[in-house]
């Protein structure tokens, strides 16, 4: 059997980690850490240190560790057929069967299922539908996309353009020249004081109209965001900042992308996002929770407005030239069918619900008074702690002072695992959605003490 010693040293020769910084990790100033088995919210490494999963992966372990039901029907669907493609029309048991599930769980007047493997790629094959379809319409110039800055959409070159995150673009010659960045709706970074939420989203609402205006409505296809901004600091909308975009959206004949990578199949305790928000999408981009990352799989869900228009494209123009090999992969499907009835038979997106609410009350409860704590703030199984220099004039740390990383390794000694987020100032919590109402109350009290110790 290989050595922990051995398998770190292959590590630094031959593994290029994404999102990793490479000389650091070369001096061994990163920690490996080499995971072995996990069960339920605890994954263990291979020093035998057991360690409750706070973030559930990268958010997508819904379900949790170690569900048999999910392992067998993988097993058993790799025995009978590990692979066929989805070609002109050809289909498995599995893919026909998880696009039907999908299509009974989402928001109403959704028509059909495009399976990809990743976010990245469900984003890119939305981008290249939404040219599609306005180049049917002979709308040629209607090309731009609006994302928000803070919005996460994945690192291609059309989705990391849409990533509103300096490092997703910094050296890459990002963003693309058709994408172009609106303000995050970040009530606690409100540019003025005393703004209430409201005045903060009509703010937005007008920032939005003005980047029509100057971009002109002709050239702008679509808008796209996530109803609760994920790896942007976890930030739910201020008060109805839905509606009213969606209602801007409308006039300038604008669709709506719905990226609900983190929020579908029932982070927020609601099936997706959009159901929360009164969020009326024409495309949904889903992934993490379609599985629980128990194998890769994601899709694009097309709203029937499109749809009708892609259909009808196809008679003067001939089948649409976008496939991956592993569209609608039966081994990934499989999974995300037993993942699905998972959900249901345990209540899972209630519990995300109840749970996580009670995650979110009880941190804030912990944490309110703490001087260096700006701002808890959360929704179903999310949560984000923000760390401020001093919570009462809303002073900020310098991100170089990198004080969530700092509280996370904290926190790792204390055996919960928290995400320091990209910003470094913020901590983000996202478990699988099985957590206890134990599991939650231990880590706040670990996040306070580990907060304590390390500023
Ligand atoms: N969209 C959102 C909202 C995400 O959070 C992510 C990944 O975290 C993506 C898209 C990209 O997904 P992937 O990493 O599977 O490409």
């Amino acid at each position: 059997m290989l050595t922990n010693d051995q398998l770190a040293q292959w590590d630094r020769d031959n593994f290029f980690h994404p999102s990793t910084h490479l000389a650091e990790f070369a001096r061994g100033n990163v920690a490996q850490r080499i995971i072995k088995t996990a069960e339920g919210c605890h994954i263990t490494d291979r020093d035998g240190t057991r360690l409750l999963d706070a973030f559930a992966g990268l958010y997508c372990v819904n379900v949790g560790y170690g569900r048999q039901e999910i392992a067998e029907a993988i097993a058993d669907q790799a025995r009978e057929l590990a692979y066929y493609h989805a070609y002109v029309g050809h289909g498995t048991e599995a893919s026909i069967t998880l696009s039907k599930m999908i299509l009974d769980r989402a928001p109403k007047g959704m028509s059909k299922v495009y399976f990809g493997l990743s976010g990245s790629d469900a984003n890119e094959t939305n981008v290249k539908l939404i040219w599609y379809y306005n180049n049917i319409l002979g709308r040629p110039r209607k090309k731009k996309i609006i994302s928000r800055w803070r919005g996460y959409h994945g690192s291609g070159l059309v989705t990391g353009s849409l990533t509103g995150l300096e490092l997703f673009h910094k050296k890459f010659d990002l963003p693309l020249a058709q994408v172009i960045h609106t303000e995050a709706p970040y009530y606690f970074r409100r540019p003025k004081d005393d703004m209430t939420e409201a005045q903060f989203t009509a703010h937005l609402v007008a920032e939005l109209e003005a980047l029509i205006e100057r971009e002109g409505a002709d050239t702008i296809a679509a808008f796209i965001g996530e109803p609760v901004l994920g790896t942007g600091g976890i930030v739910p909308p201020p008060e109805g900042y839905w509606p009213a975009i969606q209602k801007v959206l409308r006039k300038h004949d604008i669709l709506l992308v719905a990226d609900e990578v983190v929020t579908g199949f029932g982070r927020l305790g609601t099936m997706f996002g959009s159901d929360h928000y009164g969020i009326e999408p024409d495309l949904i981009t889903i992934a993490k929770g379609l599985t629980s990352a128990y194998a890769p799989l994601s899709g694009s869900i097309v709203g029937d407005r499109m749809w009708k228009v892609l259909e009808q494209g196809t008679d003067e123009n001939g089948p649409i030239g976008h496939g991956w090999t592993y569209s609608a992969h039966p081994v990934g499907a499989a999974a995300g069918v037993a993942n699905l009835k998972l959900l249901d038979d345990l209540n899972l997106v209630q519990n995300a619900g109840d749970v996580g609410n009670y995650l979110n009350a009880q941190m804030r409860a912990a944490l309110a008074e703490h001087p260096h704590v700006g701002e808890v703030r959360g929704e179903g199984m999310l949560c984000a702690v923000e760390l401020v220099r001093d919570r009462d004039t809303r002073k900020f740390f310098d991100p170089s002072e990198k004080v969530g990383p700092r509280i996370a390794s904290a926190l790792l000694g204390h055996g919960v695992i928290a995400r320091a987020m990209p910003q470094g100032d913020i901590l983000g919590f996202a478990p699988p959605f099985c957590l206890t109402r134990a599991q939650a109350d231990e880590v706040v009290e670990k996040t306070a003490k580990s907060i304590s110790e390390a500023l």
